[in-house]
């Protein structure tokens, strides 16, 4: 490891999103990798042997030996902890973690709804960073838990930023069609989704995500706490045999209706934030707009900007609202991974490490 590099630690290393992080630390021009954490199934056996890898890029070389430790403050001693745990567990281990002065960069929903907790997407809402001063000083811990969103809200979020700052947002409809990496490993039954689609993800709970934490990430700081944006939304969030990606189709009503020549113009042209613009993970471009009457697609444009970049596409007028489009972002990497990653940038680029 460099002197420069920043030691970090994955925790869930062996599932669907552990895997991506993996895969995405490798060679990370800042952070070094020292420690991997995953459940008592997994501790003590080398990496190669616990997680049963998924991915069609080979497991980086880094990882295969190394033995999976316990997720605990004393057998992992990093600065930053990626966290990929289910919500459970990561709702009594974060907070333990950033009592021991660490970064926490979670994807779990267990603290998104919290106050003084940031919930992240650098490229729309990088001064919310600044709600970590305001946790710090309630909860008396110099560690830090700041949270990405539900991956299906994620390029929906982002698109509806750039549209909301030009033609302000007053209400969205959305309809999700998501992949199957988003239920985790081994995640849903083969014989329940072959030749099917399934609404109702994951037993409930995500459309209310949907609902909400867009909310969250276009309101507005406000010292110590946040102003939800009042925007309406209702959505639907259905599985599909996709692997990766997640699919949006969005129908939205704007306080200054736009035509959707104006509104591609405006998601051509979104930048990110100065400051997190430039950051090893930051997407370029933030949005590709897509002219093709059919994308995106998963299969074809997932992998924009490396996995980072939201894909819109089919900008048409609504016959009751106003504007309709479709969304698609790669859920473990923008929707989980790639966007922990950024956000730990983000951290570490405005000093607040
Ligand atoms: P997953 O494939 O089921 O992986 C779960 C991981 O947690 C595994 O590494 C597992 O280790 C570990 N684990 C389970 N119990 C543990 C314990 N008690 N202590 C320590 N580690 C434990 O799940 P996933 O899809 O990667 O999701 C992880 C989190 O990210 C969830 O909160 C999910 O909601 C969120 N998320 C997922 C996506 C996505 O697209 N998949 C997107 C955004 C957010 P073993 O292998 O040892 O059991």
């Amino acid at each position: 490891m460099s002197s420069s590099q920043i030691p970090v630690a994955v925790l869930g290393a062996t599932g669907s999103v552990g895997q991506r992080f993996m895969l995405l630390l490798d060679n990370h021009p800042w952070f070094k990798v020292i420690a991997l954490a995953a459940s008592d199934r997994s501790v003590g056996q080398k990496y190669s042997m616990a997680a049963r890898w998924v991915l069609d890029t080979p497991m980086p070389d880094y990882a295969k030996d190394m033995i999976v430790v316990p997720a605990t403050t004393e057998a992992v001693q990093a600065k930053i902890v990626f966290s990929a745990l289910h919500s459970d567990v990561a709702k009594d281990l974060e907070p333990q973690f950033a009592q021991a002065g660490v970064a926490v960069c979670s994807n779990a929903s267990s603290y998104r709804r919290a106050e003084d907790v940031p919930l992240l997407l650098p490229e729309i809402n990088a001064d919310h960073i600044h709600l970590i001063k305001e946790q710090r000083k309630k909860r008396g811990w110099s560690g830090a838990i700041l949270t990405n969103p539900n991956c299906t809200s994620t390029g929906l979020t982002i698109a509806l930023k750039a549209l909301d700052n030009a033609f302000g947002v007053k209400k969205v409809m959305a309809f999700s069609m998501q992949a199957l990496s988003g239920a985790g490993y081994p995640g849903v039954p083969s014989l329940d989704i072959m030749d099917n689609v399934i609404p109702n993800v994951a037993n409930g709970g995500e459309e209310e995500k949907v609902e909400w934490e867009p909310r969250k990430m276009l309101g507005k700081l406000n010292g110590g706490s946040m102003d939800l944006a009042d925007i309406r939304f209702s959505a639907h969030a259905n599985r599909v045999a996709v692997t990766d990606g997640h699919t949006v189709c969005a129908s939205v009503e704007l306080a200054s209706p736009a035509d959707p020549e104006a509104a591609e113009a405006i998601l051509r042209e979104y930048c990110a934030p100065a400051s997190a613009r430039d950051l090893p993970s930051a997407p370029r471009p933030v949005i590709e707009v897509r002219s093709e009457v059919d994308r995106p697609q998963p299969r074809l444009d997932r992998l924009a900007g490396k996995g980072m970049t939201t894909v819109v596409g089919r900008l048409r007028h609504d016959p009751i609202l106003d504007l309709k489009f479709v969304v698609l972002s790669h859920n473990t990497i923008r929707g989980a991974a790639g966007g922990s990653i950024y956000n730990a940038e983000l951290l570490v680029n405005e000093g607040l490490l």
